[in-house]
């Protein structure tokens, strides 16, 4: 039953807060629903869950219609330029800008929809090749550019940590993102927050939170494995 699923990650993210003296209201869950159908996201939903990851604009598109109309839509996949006029006013958070060419692009849509667009930054902790976002030393300067847009707001960071066996050996990156956001928060830059800390995963999420995630994206322990042979 993945109402059983979910109160067992939420319970597991309490008892990561209470190792670590944390508040469990600190912490959101977002359910990450990539290539799961709706009524499965229906579930979670009817289980409680109010905010759901996506990592395409096409899938947020084609379930927003369908699912509860106070559902928080996260944007957690790398965003093409082109695709982000289709869900500006549609998501509550877009977890993934990597250049400000990105964020000046969410900037002129939100504009036109007259909203404000929460974001965060994402950081490439480990620096591997394979994934997207900023490494460390390149995030104040972008948060500092970006903060000169209008209506996009950097609220903090994100990151997807490597593929480990031992979620322990994440637990560097994790504390290497924390100790970041606190850097940029002591500057404080002009319309920049350093509110939250989106890290954390099915593999690794209890140490992210024990490390400081205000956000942890998880979906294989809620929905269960994801069969990508079967899209389309
Ligand atoms: C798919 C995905 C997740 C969730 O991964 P699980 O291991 O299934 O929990 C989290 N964050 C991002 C950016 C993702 O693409």
């Amino acid at each position: 039953m993945l109402s059983e699923n979910l109160r067992d990650v939420e319970k597991r993210i309490e008892e990561a807060c209470k190792r670590s003296n944390r508040d469990p209201k600190e912490v959101t869950l977002i359910a990450v629903s990539k290539t799961k159908p709706v009524e499965m996201l229906q579930e979670v939903y009817d289980a409680g869950a109010r905010n759901f990851g996506e990592n395409k604009v096409q899938e947020i598109m084609d379930k927003y219609d369908h699912l509860p109309q106070d559902i928080h839509w996260h944007m957690i996949g790398h965003l093409q330029r082109n695709k982000v006029k289709y869900i500006v006013d549609k998501v509550q958070m877009i977890h993934s800008v990597d250049s400000l060419r990105l964020a000046e692009t969410i900037d002129k849509e939100a504009k036109k929809k007259n909203v404000t667009v929460p974001i965060l930054i994402e950081v490439n902790v480990a620096e591997e090749d394979s994934k997207f976002g900023l490494s460390l030393e390149e995030v104040t300067a972008l948060a500092e550019e970006i903060s000169k847009l209008s209506n996009v707001r950097v609220c903090g960071l994100m990151t997807v940590a490597p593929f480990v066996e031992d979620p322990e050996e994440n637990r560097e990156v994790f504390r290497s993102l924390k100790k970041l956001s606190v850097d940029i928060a002591a500057k404080n830059i002009n319309n920049v927050t350093m509110s939250v800390l989106s890290m954390g995963m099915t593999n690794d999420f209890e140490v992210a939170v024990e490390e400081g995630a205000t956000m942890v994206r998880v979906g294989t322990a809620i929905f269960g494995a994801r069969d990508y042979s079967r899209k389309d």
